[in-house]
């Protein structure tokens, strides 16, 4: 362990990842050399330069995890490209750029296997970010992403600094946006159930159900991202998932929801919405060069935890 007292100020944390790190620090994983300090918009528009600057000079933080960003599923994604581009862009250059004035010793920002090309062979590993353009549907959410990558290079080759990212698959937990217009799938997918149930109505799942994604549960994810932030000491970004064996359909993570939900009703699908990217299957093997022995919450286990943290918190859940 790393002796030196260390700040370490977490942007973004009322949402899904940030919630779910504040949770796993609360719950033992925290050492007392490190002094946490969670932080949302309330705190600052990171939008803002100013109000980053002055955040950063209230907090004087010697480590950085940054998780702000507009974040959303596909069918937000598909609506408010320049939005979500233009924003997540301006929202990391002022973080980024404030971790260089206050002389920050590490980052660790999130990027989503959304940045890679939608042309590529499967697995595709930390190597191949920039090797085409991404898939149509999350282009803007996409480049704005991969520019953490290329500003993280910059700011290694220009000054040495050691600014790195994570790449996480599809997230989902407690305190996830639960929205069905603006949420992922799984969230999405807990909402639609509920109220079907509630409502003894037919469940719609969108698309045809095909699409593949490798998901992982936001507190096993909170937990490599302290890992990352302790002990990964490469500027290069790094793939955080289970294995491509554990590749599950829409259809089969449907399947699992509609079980712990307990929904009896009838379920369709409405296939003239869009299925997204098919698939986006990311190596995990540099992760497990690191970590062979880290085990991922059983998908079936996280799905429960998750059903049951919305029901019990329904009124009050982001939906
Ligand atoms: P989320 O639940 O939507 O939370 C977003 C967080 O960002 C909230 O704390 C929000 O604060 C904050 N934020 C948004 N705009 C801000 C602004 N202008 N100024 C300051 N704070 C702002 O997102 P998440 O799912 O936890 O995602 C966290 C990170 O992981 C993001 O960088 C995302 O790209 C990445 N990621 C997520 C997934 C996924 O499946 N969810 C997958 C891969 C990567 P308020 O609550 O105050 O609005
Ligand atoms: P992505 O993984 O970035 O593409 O985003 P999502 O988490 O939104 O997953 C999108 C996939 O789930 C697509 O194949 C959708 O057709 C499918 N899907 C099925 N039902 C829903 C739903 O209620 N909400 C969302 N967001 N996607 C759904």
């Amino acid at each position: 362990m790393d002796n030196n007292n260390k700040t370490i100020l977490v942007t973004g944390s009322t949402g899904l990842v940030g919630s779910a790190i504040k949770y796993v620090v609360e719950n033992g994983d925290s050492y007392t050399n490190e002094k946490w300090i969670f932080v949302s918009s309330k705190d600052a528009d990171l939008c803002d330069k100013s109000q980053a600057k002055e955040l950063f000079e209230k907090y004087q933080p010697t480590h950085v995890i940054h998780l702000a960003a507009v974040v959303g599923g596909l069918f937000h994604n598909l609506g408010y490209s320049t939005d979500i581009f233009r924003k997540n862009v301006v929202i990391n250059d002022n973080v980024l750029g404030c971790c260089h004035t206050f002389d920050v010793k590490k980052v660790v920002s999130c990027l989503s296997t959304c940045v890679f090309p939608d042309t590529i062979k499967y697995p595709f590993d930390e190597t191949m970010i920039h090797n085409g353009p991404p898939h149509d549907s999350n282009f803007g959410y996409a480049y704005a992403k991969r520019m953490i990558d290329v500003l993280n290079k910059a700011f290694h080759q220009t000054y040495g600094h050691l600014f790195t990212a994570v790449i996480s698959t599809n997230a989902f937990g407690p305190n996830d946006n639960f929205s069905v217009k603006d949420g992922h799938v799984l969230p999405g997918l807990i909402h639609k159930t509920y109220m079907a149930k509630c409502q003894n109505t037919d469940l719609i799942i969108y698309g045809t159900g095909k699409p593949l994604r490798q998901f992982i549960y936001s507190r096993d994810l909170a937990t490599l991202i302290i890992w990352a932030l302790r002990e990964y000491k490469e500027m290069e970004p790094i793939i955080l998932s289970a294995g491509e064996e554990d590749e599950t359909s829409i259809m089969e993570a449907a399947r699992v929801i509609i079980k712990h939900m307990q929904f009896h009703g009838k379920v369709n699908y409405d296939t003239s919405r869009s299925d997204g990217q098919f698939r986006k299957t990311a190596s995990n093997a540099k992760l497990r060069r690191y970590l062979p022995n880290f085990k991922f919450t059983p998908f079936d286990e996280a799905i429960r935890e998750t059903c049951d943290w919305f029901v019990k918190n329904y009124e009050n859940a982001r939906k």
